[in-house]
């Protein structure tokens, strides 16, 4: 797959604490993969859910539920 362009201005952008994750700025091949196992990728988050690592679709509205 070739290199993305974005690929610099992602990696500043990229929220996801996750260690070792290949997809880290590679927002196509990350959301994809998490999407395939209904799931959002990290940046959806808030920081503390973030870091919970869990990527759910439930996870996401009960961080974002008021
Ligand atoms: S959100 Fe998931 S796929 Fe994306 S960089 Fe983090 S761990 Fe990797």
């Amino acid at each position: 797959m070739a290199e993305c362009s974005q690929k610099s201005i992602n990696m500043e952008r990229c929220t996801c604490t996750y260690p070792g994750c290949p997809n880290h700025a590679n927002c196509c091949d990350c959301l994809h993969s998490h999407l395939a196992k209904k799931q959002l990728p990290g940046c959806c988050f808030p920081a503390d859910a973030e870091k919970s690592y869990d990527r759910s679709f439930e996870a996401f509205a009960k961080a974002w539920s008021l």
